[in-house]
């Protein structure tokens, strides 16, 4: 099989010339060759060369000219170049073996055939040869052409080695599986659910990088089916794991919460390639069986899993090693509030609940409507249209309220410094009083969002606290005040 004509930009022959002229063999491999079979875009490759990779890469920068950026990692022996969005990377062939304690392997220089035994998978062991007798040329000696036409993920050698050697492959292999939409070929399958436990010796980091390309794939929900099916998932995500299951009494089950969070997920990927919005939905159930009751007369229930779900945030996130603050923040967030339009959606609305989920859910607002419709699973088409065609109603009716009172990422129109400054007094718990009840008193609708019916409000709640005013300030006077207070 030749691929000539498919590798013939520029930055191919380049490298194709240096290769020539240096007298050193070099192939394009892995990732970039597999895409191309299967006519994916990439502009990320990987080239490996018989000799150093470093020198040849330095050659190769040279020849690109001065607008490439260039790195070598001398440590690893390998070298990137990066041309406009191209990103080359070249490393020399390698033999690798390994120790049972690490997934660094000690690495000897090798041949091309040493090299293509030390990837993953049949399907990224594919080399192009870049020589000038055959330019073109694919070298497949594990049939990775073959199994991308029957869309497997298969390992090039015994897949207990291969797992044991560097487990965090039994990850890669899955996320391959989740993004390509392969089966991942019987005894790798077995192999991993043998070696699940090795993941254990890989950085947390590594994992999570891997299950949030899984996560970021157009059905996450078939990555998660296998890393439950391996036992990985238990491994490394054991919270999640947790919500598998169903209890039974008399008549009356609950839905099975792990199956319900996997549709919910791909419901949501449907809609939004926001990675921490996919999270959220992967959270937003997990405190279901802490808070799972059987209630006789009404069935099960899980009052306050929203709440406690919302805590139970930061550890999980802790343990994964994942972002702390505004990511955290914003998930956590949405799990606390992925309850609200729905009941929004279900009684007779007032303006001032509407108002009250702008406030609480401000910027976040549209990311938790998708998130909420995403929630709806039910196998009754005619209550997911009804339950939908509610929520259009929410929405519409968030829109109207929002546009007249502008409560999403609100801010008091009577700030604490002009409170101060009428009634002549210093910081002090009766300014935080009165803030609120005018925060209260707009929220519930008792008076309009704006500067004058908040400080009359402001001057009444005054009087009940005893308070008398000093001055009058006027709009003006406090816009003034307020700029002086940020600075
Ligand atoms: P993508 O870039 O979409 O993640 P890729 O296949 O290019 O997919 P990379 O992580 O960029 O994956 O790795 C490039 C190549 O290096 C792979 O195709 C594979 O041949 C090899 N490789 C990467 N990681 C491993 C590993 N842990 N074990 C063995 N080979 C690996
Ligand atoms: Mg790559």
């Amino acid at each position: 099989m030749n691929f000539a004509n498919k590798i013939n930009s520029e930055v191919f022959k380049t490298v194709a010339g240096v290769a020539n002229t240096s007298n050193t063999k070099a192939f394009v491999i892995g990732g970039f060759v597999r895409d191309l079979i299967l006519n994916r875009k990439s502009k990320d490759v990987d080239f490996v060369v018989l000799g150093s990779g470093i020198a040849f890469a330095q050659k190769v920068a040279k020849e690109l000219g001065p607008s490439v950026f260039a790195r070598y990692f001398k440590n690893f022996g390998t070298a990137m170049v990066r041309l406009g969005d191209w990103e080359l990377e070249f490393v020399g062939a390698r033999k690798e073996s390994y120790r049972v304690d690490s997934r660094k392997p000690i690495v000897e220089n090798g041949s091309l055939s040493d090299d293509q035994k030390r990837r993953d998978f049949t399907i990224n062991a594919m080399s192009i040869s870049l020589q000038k007798k055959d330019f073109g040329e694919l070298y497949d000696p594990f049939n990775g052409l073959q199994d991308i036409e029957d869309l497997l993920i298969r390992t090039p050698l015994d897949p207990d080695i291969t797992f044991s050697d560097d487990p965090l492959r039994m990850m890669r292999a899955i996320r391959f599986a989740t993004q390509l939409g392969f089966d991942i070929e019987a005894n790798t399958f077995d192999a991993i659910s043998r070696n699940k436990n090795r993941i254990s010796i890989v950085s947390i980091e590594r994992v999570v990088d891997e299950l949030n390309k899984i996560i970021m794939a157009p059905r996450p929900s078939e990555g998660f089916l296998l890393l439950d099916k391996t036992g990985l998932l238990k491994v490394i995500f054991p919270k999640m794991d947790g919500l598998k299951g169903v209890e039974k009494i008399g008549k009356l089950a609950h839905k099975d919460n792990f199956y319900h969070t996997l549709e919910v997920l791909d419901n949501l990927a449907m809609k939004s390639d926001n990675l921490w919005l996919r999270w959220a939905a992967i959270l937003h159930d997990i405190a279901k069986p802490l808070t799972k009751k059987f209630e006789p007369g009404h069935g099960w229930t899980f009052h306050g899993h929203e709440f406690i779900g919302a805590k139970m945030v930061p550890g999980i996130f802790k343990s994964l090693k994942m972002p702390t603050g505004d990511k955290l923040r914003y998930v956590q967030k949405l799990v606390e509030l992925h309850l609200r339009p729905i009941v929004l959606s279900q009684e007779i609305v007032t303006d001032s609940a509407l108002r009250r989920l702008l406030f609480d859910a401000g910027d976040k607002i549209d990311d938790l409507m998708l998130l909420c419709e995403a929630d709806i699973t039910s196998k009754n088409e005619y209550k997911v249209k009804k339950f939908l065609n509610n929520f259009k109603i929410v929405r519409q009716k968030l829109k109207e309220v929002e546009a007249k009172d502008k409560i999403r990422n609100w801010q008091p129109p009577v700030s604490g410094e002009v409170i101060m400054k009428t009634f002549g007094i210093s910081p002090s718990k009766k300014v935080g009083i009165i803030k609120i009840a005018i925060r209260e008193a707009i929220l519930d609708g008792l008076i309009k969002n704006n500067y004058n019916e908040a400080y009359d409000f402001m001057l009444k709640q005054g009087e009940k606290l005893k308070l008398k005013p000093a001055m009058m300030v006027s709009e003006q006077e406090a816009i003034e005040l307020n700029k002086k207070h940020d600075e």
